[in-house]
């Protein structure tokens, strides 16, 4: 009876027990609510204060700052991206301002007004950073009409976006400084320091017959790449298109073309659509795995005199390669195989003098290796890019997955051992 009633005492107690905690229980979660929301709003003032009040890059690298090279990699795609503003531009016009250099190559004045834009970003951003150029302004000194032209299109050539414009350092003041940033590409490499690789046009004969070219930059530490850029406006976008054999032939940068690849050392290689003003979203990209060698497909130059077409088509036959070569003009090839498009990109040489230039080579190397693949010379030795301007240890390049590289590597041996 006693427990009956005492039962009877806890039931009558628990109605006003359960209405107190539902109560407090409501007013708890208002209370929680209006906190987060006053939290909310106080956060995204808070954000927005930040936001103005932060430099555009520190803002931009707040997301990764453990990141090494996080700044140097945002420079050089930026600073490609908007040169290609120009060079599309110079790309469209039937006279290209075109001259001879010294050793015969061609040089317009998209190569000139490119360097100086790059040039002028490194500058802004790296004042202590040696840079390895292809170009020099002395034969501009003495060509009014020549300068004036570039000096022009370099005015003109500013990202959309104002903040991304901004992060490069704003624009190029004069003609002078505009020579001058042209002239500072005249480092001489080496094993020490931070030194930038930049060719401005490579492919400049692609670029003047309307096939692939690309605007190229590399960041060297001790004489190791660190960074590398490639802007190709000539490429298609999506990174799974097949090569086609006229991929190097009566290109255009239409709707579609365009992508910027990027890597930095232990980070991988990524692409991205190249554009006018801010970075578009960036994919990761990796070489195809070749499981059957005779699938592959390779790359070639299209210039009989950069790279010996006889012994690369004697190499694809020993391998049983069927496909024909796909030839295309500049680093577009270390790009192609880097996103799977093709498998092997093989340059032997064809004079024992030449030299292979540090800023033909360097981006693509990096990009290459960080997409799963193996870039080396004809002997097997790693690209060496501490030796000065050139490549001065190496012979030819040979770029392939990891996989088959060694079995690649093998055949070339043999076909260069019995000339
Ligand atoms: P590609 O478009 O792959 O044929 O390479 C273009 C680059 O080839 C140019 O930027 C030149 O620096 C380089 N080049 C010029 N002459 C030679 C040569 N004899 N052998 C190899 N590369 C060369
Ligand atoms: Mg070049």
């Amino acid at each position: 009876m006693k427990l009956q009633r005492h039962e009877q005492q806890q039931q009558q107690h628990q109605p006003p027990l359960l209405a107190l905690s539902t109560t407090s229980l409501i007013l708890l979660i208002s209370l929680a609510v209006l906190a987060l929301s006053t939290l909310l709003t106080f956060s995204s003032r808070l954000s927005l204060v930040t936001h103005h009040l932060a430099p555009p890059l520190l803002r931009s690298l707040s997301t990764t700052p453990t990141m090494p090279y996080q700044k140097e990699l945002l420079v050089a795609e930026l600073a490609v991206q908007r040169a290609t503003l120009l060079t599309k531009r110079v790309f469209h016009e039937k006279a290209k301002g075109t001259l001879s250099k010294d050793d015969k190559s061609p040089v317009t004045i998209g190569d000139f007004g490119a360097q100086a834009l790059i040039i002028q970003a490194i500058r802004r951003n790296f004042p202590d950073d040696q840079i390895v150029g292809e170009e020099e302004a002395s034969t501009l000194r003495e060509n009014e009409g020549l300068r004036a032209q570039i000096w022009t299109l370099v005015q003109e050539a500013r990202l959309e976006d104002r903040e991304a414009e901004g992060v490069l350092g704003g624009p190029v003041g004069s003609e002078e400084e505009m020579l001058d940033a042209i002239d500072a590409g005249n480092g001489a490499g080496g094993a020490r320091g931070r030194i930038w690789a930049l060719d401005p046009i490579d492919g400049t004969k692609g670029f003047l017959r309307g096939g692939q070219y690309a605007v190229c930059l590399a960041l060297m530490v001790d004489g190791d790449v660190k960074v590398g850029v490639l802007g190709c406006p000539n490429l298609p976008v999506d990174d799974s298109a097949p090569l086609s054999a006229d991929v190097g032939k009566d290109q255009t940068d239409e709707e579609g073309r365009g992508v910027l690849f990027a890597a930095v050392q232990g980070q991988g290689a990524t692409s991205r659509p190249l554009g006018r003003g801010a970075l578009g979203p960036s994919r990761p990209i990796s070489m195809k795995s070749v499981s059957d060698i005779t699938d592959a497909t390779f790359c070639e130059s299209v210039e009989a005199g950069h790279s010996s077409h006889d012994d690369q088509a004697a190499i694809a036959k020993k391998l049983g390669i069927t496909r024909p070569s796909v030839r295309m003009d500049s680093q577009a090839k270390y790009g192609s195989i880097a996103r799977g498009a093709g498998d092997i990109y093989l340059r032997l040489p064809v004079s024992k003098s030449y030299r292979e230039k540090i800023w033909d080579h360097a981006a693509g190397d990096l990009i290459v290796r960080e997409a799963g693949g193996q870039v080396t010379d004809a002997n097997g030795k790693r690209l060496d890019f501490s030796k000065g301007r050139t490549l001065a240890e190496n012979n030819g390049v040979v770029a392939a997955p990891k996989i088959v590289h060694e079995q690649v590597l093998e055949v070339v041996k043999s076909v260069l051992d019995s000339k």
